[in-house]
């Protein structure tokens, strides 16, 4: 039995899959899919983190707010994200706790993370991360006038809002979720990136309209707790180069320097891939640590480093 701490970061197919409409019954299913390796890890001994995306979540919230409108109040953009964590913490929390089952008597919790960004963040002159569905230019024009927003065309498929995407700086309950995972509880926390909040002075705290990626929030959190390692779960088995190309490349392991010249190179997508690896290598650069990107069902394997790749602190 070993007693590492790792932290979980899955993607948006660990709830929802392309094409489905994000029923009830269908995210239960896809959580249930994920919870099997997480489980898993868990038999083994490990202390488990889990944090997750929330982008199809929040964009279902925000069109129910909008078609609502007449008759409830709508809400801010973090109050919806709150709403997210609730209700997929939820979903989690049940399904690892009864998949656990009686012989294994860890404890489940799911937590409303708050995550603190830098009010002076440039990302907030320069907003960049499309939310909810697409609208006509129509639309887009009014929401820039009356409210100010920030709206893109996005190649022929409409308009869409976009918003800031600040760079996390403090989970302001890690100090929780690190003695929770300690104690043997296992903590689903940070979703969608965390509810990004500005530090108004010591322990107060405002929502802002903004987005955090939800990689560079697991990466937040996997050094705040203290992971032994940071595991990244997506819908690819392994990190490529010249991803899509004639001459693509699944890698295995590599090296940290590895990684930083494939980074540079521009091998990793931004907005997919990119947040990803920029995550592993700063998770590696300031631990000393390994980190994992692969697929929802390779977990295990990767850590025995029979799939995935693993970016090590050569
Ligand atoms: P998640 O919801 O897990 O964050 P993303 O869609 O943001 O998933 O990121 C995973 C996607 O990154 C893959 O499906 C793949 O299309 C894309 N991607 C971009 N560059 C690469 C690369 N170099 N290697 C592998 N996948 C890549
Ligand atoms: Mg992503």
């Amino acid at each position: 039995m070993n007693n590492k701490k790792v932290v979980i970061a899955l993607g948006g197919n660990a709830i929802l899959q392309p094409g489905q409409k994000g029923t009830y019954e269908e995210q239960l299913k896809n959580i249930e899919l994920t919870c099997l390796e997480i489980v898993s890890l868990v038999k083994i001994g490990y202390k488990v983190v889990v944090t997750h995306g929330n982008g199809p979540q929040v964009g279902n919230i925000l069109i129910q707010n909008e078609k609502g409108s007449g008759l409830v109040p709508q809400m801010p953009l973090f109050i919806c994200g709150a709403q997210t964590q609730g209700m997929i913490g939820f979903m989690f929390q049940q399904t690892l706790k009864r998949m656990l089952g009686k012989e294994n008597p860890c404890e489940v919790v799911a937590l409303i993370t708050q995550v603190v960004v830098d009010k002076n963040d440039n990302a907030f002159t320069n907003p960049t991360k499309p939310i909810g569905p697409f609208y006509s230019k129509e639309k887009a024009r009014l929401a820039m006038e009356e409210k100010g927003e920030t709206w893109v065309e996005d190649s022929n498929r409409g308009w869409r809002k976009v918003v800031p995407s600040p760079e996390p700086i403090k989970i302001v309950e890690a100090g929780i979720i690190r003695s929770l995972s300690e104690q043997g509880v296992l903590v689903i926390a940070s979703g969608g990136g965390g509810i990004p909040v500005i530090e108004e002075d010591e322990g107060n705290y405002r929502g802002v309209e903004a987005v955090i990626d939800k990689d560079l929030a697991g990466l937040r959190m996997a050094i705040d707790v203290g992971a032994d390692s940071f595991i990244i779960l997506t819908d690819v088995s392994s990190v490529a180069l010249n991803y899509g190309k004639e001459n693509e490349r699944w890698m295995g392991s590599i090296s940290l320097s590895e990684a930083k010249k494939y980074m540079e190179e521009g091998h990793f997508k931004a907005g997919s891939m990119g947040p990803k690896v920029r995550a592993c290598i700063r998770y590696v650069e300031e631990t000393g640590n390994e980190a994992i990107i692969t697929s929802l069902g390779n977990a295990i394997k990767a850590i025995n480093y029979k799939a995935g790749t693993v970016i090590k602190p050569l």
